[in-house]
């Protein structure tokens, strides 16, 4: 990397590469709170203690809807969906 500019009429930049862009995690974490999942044995067909849930974002601009499946800790999937099914009775009661 350049070293940081000290002359104030360079704009401090990074460089990236496509790699960078495209990088994989190397251990799954909990969208919502960063927690560390466990991580799946491969070819191995036994859950065991290890659940993972997901969740998934949903985003619309005009017609085209995005999804997004994101993982979440079983905390944190409890607790959103617990959240979410609250707000759709308290939307019932109401109307
Ligand atoms: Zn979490």
């Amino acid at each position: 990397m350049a070293d940081e500019a000290q002359d104030p009429r360079k704009i401090p930049y990074l460089r990236a590469s496509v790699g960078d862009l495209f990088r994989a995690r190397t251990v799954p974490s909990c969208d919502a709170c960063g927690e560390e999942l466990p991580v799946e044995p491969s070819g191995s067909d036994d859950e065991g203690f290890q659940i993972r849930g997901k969740g998934t974002y949903v985003s619309s601009r005009g017609a085209a809807v995005q999804y997004e499946d994101v993982p979440l800790c079983p905390s944190c999937g409890s607790a959103i969906a617990l959240t979410a099914l609250r707000q759709w009775d308290i939307e019932d009661e109401e109307g």
